[in-house]
């Protein structure tokens, strides 16, 4: 097939800027982009026929750490890499609100809760202080003197059983991930950028002062700088980056009756995470019952993981209910050695924004600002 001339001087002309993936990621990328410089010729391209990788596929929850997570993250990366990363999801957060009304996202700031079932027994120890060293940490950022408190006495109006302990966060809400992506989508086309779908870049060569890209359509596409947000998958095109991928799963139940649930929930240290959604419930995690067999990109469910996600529905969450699991569905996260995301430039005029480390919905719009300050520099 030949290109057209006019296609040739619209959808295929040369960019300023391409971003690969069209995800939270290169969306925010492309709108901070346009909101800087209005001039500024921007395309994003995709392989899939929508975004297809964790943005649409995730659990929809619009948080920023859980405490026996925010613990574990200071042990493991230190406390000021913990404290840049909550602040940086919080402030997302913030954006998210700022530039959508709730009803277009569905958002709502129903708080969030960490729940601890007795086994935990080091963790339940040092809960109090814990709390209150978070919080202390945490007031410049969210600007409250308690973020994190007990609720115990919550356990039961939630529903939950076999729960020994309750934390609540009042500042955590969830939101809709599709309508998220749908209403940033039409909003930086509206501003001007084109989105071209189905077609995948294999790969890119920098040629005199531009870059080209090889992708598996016969499509020509060349750009002035290229900025490379496909996370999980990143390594395809930049295999020298510290990513490997992580698949997260995820099931949701028919409508319950009178479901008492109401909120976002995690447990141990985030790997398991649930939410109502209206009188259903959404559950994911499990990852770390067989992180092998998780360490891919295949966007597909397994047994293991599903049955072990079912068997804590109707353990913790509702017991002695009925219903069916009307949907299961997984997504990929990208994870690295360290948890702060690489957002640089790898070779001249080409730029990443990558390893959002299973925190991309908050991150992403401050990586947004971040790739646009960047770019223009
Ligand atoms: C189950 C689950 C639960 C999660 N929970 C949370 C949470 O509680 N809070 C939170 O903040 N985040 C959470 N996340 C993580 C969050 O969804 C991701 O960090 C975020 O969506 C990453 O966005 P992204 O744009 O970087 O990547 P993606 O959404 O993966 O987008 C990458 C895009 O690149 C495209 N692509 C890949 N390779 C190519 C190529 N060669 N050519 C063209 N296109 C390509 C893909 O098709 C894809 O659309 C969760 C994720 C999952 C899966």
């Amino acid at each position: 097939m030949q290109i057209s001339i006019w296609e040739k001087e619209s959808f295929y002309a040369p960019k300023d800027v391409i971003i690969v993936g069209s995800g939270l990621v290169g969306l925010w990328c492309a709108w901070h982009l346009k909101k800087n410089d209005p001039t500024l010729s921007v395309a994003i391209v995709d392989r899939g026929i929508i975004p297809t990788g964790a943005s649409t596929r995730n659990a929809g929850f619009a948080c920023f750490g859980s405490v026996t997570e925010l613990v574990e993250d200071a042990a493991r990366f230190g406390e000021e890499n913990m404290l840049q990363l909550v602040e940086m999801r919080y402030k997302g957060l913030q954006y998210i609100r700022k530039v959508f009304k709730p009803v277009t996202i569905d958002f709502e700031l129903c708080g969030g809760y960490e729940l601890f079932t007795g086994n935990e027994k080091a963790q339940i120890t040092s809960l109090d202080h814990d709390i209150e060293h978070l919080n202390t940490l945490l007031k410049d950022i969210t600007g409250r003197n308690q973020t994190f408190k007990r609720a115990d006495k919550k356990i039961a109006a939630q529903g939950l059983h076999h729960v020994t302990h309750l934390i609540e966060n009042k500042l955590e809400g969830y939101l809709h991930s599709g309508k998220l992506c749908q209403a940033l989508l039409q909003t930086v086309q509206s501003m001007g950028v084109t989105v071209l779908n189905a077609i995948e870049i294999s790969g890119f060569e920098k040629q005199n002062d531009h870059i080209e890209l090889y992708t598996n359509q016969f499509v020509p596409l060349r750009t002035s700088k290229l900025l490379i947000c496909t996370n999980a998958f990143a390594r395809q095109l930049l295999p020298a980056l510290d990513i490997v991928p992580a698949r997260g799963q995820v099931l949701v139940t028919s409508p319950i009756e009178n479901l008492p649930l109401k909120g976002t929930f995690h447990f141990d240290a985030g790997y398991y995470y649930f939410r109502n959604l209206g009188n259903r419930v959404l559950l994911g995690g499990a990852r770390n019952k067989a992180f092998e067999e998780e360490t891919t990109t295949e966007l597909t469910t397994t047994n293991t993981i599903q049955q072990e996600l079912e068997h804590f529905l109707c353990t913790y969450i509702l017991p002695g209910y009925s219903y069916q699991i009307t949907d299961r569905w997984s997504g990929i996260m990208g994870m690295g050695n360290e948890k702060l995301p690489i957002v640089k430039e790898v070779s001249p005029q080409v730029f990443c924004a990558v390893r959002m480390s299973g925190m991309g919905v908050a991150l992403a719009p401050v990586i947004g600002q971040r790739i646009a300050k960047l770019l223009s520099s």
